[in-house]
């Protein structure tokens, strides 16, 4: 070999073999550059939050900021089936760059009737009508500023790095997950026949259990099923001093609430986890009046369906029980009814990408920020996003957002710290947004890697 081709040969080696280092480096100096514009941007976002069904500025927000980067964007994805006067502000950013997989990031658009009281300098002061008509204070008390603000940056940098990956990104923005009915609304709405079908979808979602700069992982179910269950119980109104004419519905109440309790405790596999709530009991108007009814909503929290629906079936079960035990007339019988509204299955994270994003935020961000985290009962409507029978594998990964000294001092102590849908919820914008971008940029690099690259 002459000099020149061995000089040639050794350049070309040295060049390929820290191939994955410097896309790390160079996915770090562009966070780096992005980091003040993108703190802006979130705290812009925290103080102007939008009810679900309401999201105009947030959803032509990020439309705007899709359009500029040269993704084709589609607003108003979305049609409540059961409210066809609502107005669904989904906004789809597509970007073709290339054979390869369909991979969707998402992000909720949605803020809480919740009346902030961080005392931040850019905490929200805005009130709102919701959707009957209350006036409420509004707040992003779920963190989906921070899901904003993470997925805007990750747009930006994958389009800059756009050599280093090949396939179709789809940024999905979905309203209404805190009303549980973004998601669906989108489906419905022919999300996965309008547009490119997933291969992959991916989330992330701040946390108050993890400190910023981690992220948290959950192989397999994640979150729980949540349905929301109507139960009235009607008796025979009368005078309060005269019980013996009428039929008490408070009374049947009071039995009916603590004969539920045995749903989960006597009937149901303690390795099956389920939760049965009382949110809410309304009857009566004066102490001397016996009502005709009171009304109860209940949440219920299971992982599997057949789980489910044996809680419905037994709520049913016992109304109707209790209310013949207490000689309710036949036409005054209990009524239970399981909303389709409010309605949202499992998260069921697929395992096998969920392991292998796990691998590539250790390789980012150091394995000890990177810790896997056990499912939790409460819900929200990502796992739609699978479809049923988990056809599409999807994974919502945690983003550590509070500050480590503080974790720390609230693990010491025993106090916890404020959590999400808290009045005083305050995510760390830096470096939480910092360990959003990354992670999920990381993961779409990885995941629509040119075939041949380096690991
Ligand atoms: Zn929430
Ligand atoms: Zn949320």
């Amino acid at each position: 070999m002459t000099h020149r081709v061995v000089l040639l040969f050794l350049i070309l080696f040295f060049l390929s073999l820290p191939a994955a280092r410097s896309q790390q480096a160079d996915l770090d100096s562009l966070i780096d550059r992005e980091m003040p514009r993108l703190v802006s941007t979130y705290k812009a976002l925290h103080a102007a939050p939008e009810l679900s069904h309401h999201e105009v500025k947030t959803s032509a927000l990020v439309a705007q900021e899709l359009r500029g980067l040269g993704f084709d964007v589609t607003e108003r994805v979305g049609k409540y089936v059961t409210h066809p006067e609502w107005v669904s502000y989904g906004v789809v950013g597509v970007y073709k760059n290339g054979a390869g997989p369909t991979v969707y990031v998402r992000t909720e658009l949605d803020a809480l009737p919740i009346e902030e009281k961080t005392g931040l300098p850019y905490a929200s002061t805005v009130r709102a009508k919701d959707d009957s008509g209350r006036e409420v204070g509004v707040m992003h008390a779920c963190g989906h500023d921070i899901h904003i603000t993470s997925f805007l940056g990750t747009a930006k940098l994958l389009l800059e790095l756009k050599n280093q990956w090949q396939g179709t990104l789809v940024m999905l923005a979905q309203p209404a997950e805190e009303a549980i009915s973004g998601a669906e609304a989108m489906l419905e709405d022919g999300l996965y026949t309008r547009f490119p079908r997933p291969d992959y979808v991916i989330a992330l979602h701040d946390t108050p259990y993890i400190a910023a700069g981690m992220v948290g992982y959950t192989p397999g179910y994640a979150m729980a099923g949540s349905t929301s269950v109507d139960v009235i119980l009607r008796g025979v109104g009368g005078h309060g001093s005269a019980p013996q004419v009428a039929k008490d519905p408070v009374v049947e109440a009071a039995e009916f609430i603590l004969a539920i309790q045995t749903i989960v405790s006597r009937e149901n596999s303690p390795f099956d986890p389920a939760v049965v709530t009382v949110g809410s009991i309304h009857g009566g108007t004066r102490y001397n009046i016996i009502p005709d009814e009171v009304h109860l909503q209940l949440t219920v929290r299971t992982y599997k369906e057949e789980v489910r629906q044996h809680i419905i079936a037994a709520l049913e079960r016992m109304a109707q029980g209790i209310a013949a035990a207490d000689g309710v007339p036949a036409s005054r019988a209990p009524i239970v009814e399981a909303s389709e509204d409010e309605y949202t299955p499992a998260t069921y994270n697929d395992p096998q990408l969920t392991l292998r994003l796990a691998e590539v935020f250790k390789k980012a961000l150091g394995p000890p920020n990177v810790v896997e985290t056990p499912p939790v009962m409460s819900s929200e409507d990502f796992g739609v996003f699978g479809l049923d029978n988990h056809q599409i594998p999807i994974c919502q990964f945690s983003l550590g957002a509070v500050d480590a000294a503080k974790l720390a001092e609230s693990q010491r102590t025993g106090v916890p710290l404020p959590g999400l849908h808290s009045s005083l919820w305050a995510p760390v914008p830096e470096p939480t947004l910092r360990t959003g971008v990354k992670a999920m940029s990381g993961a779409v690099l990885d995941l629509m890697k040119k075939p041949g690259a380096h690991d």
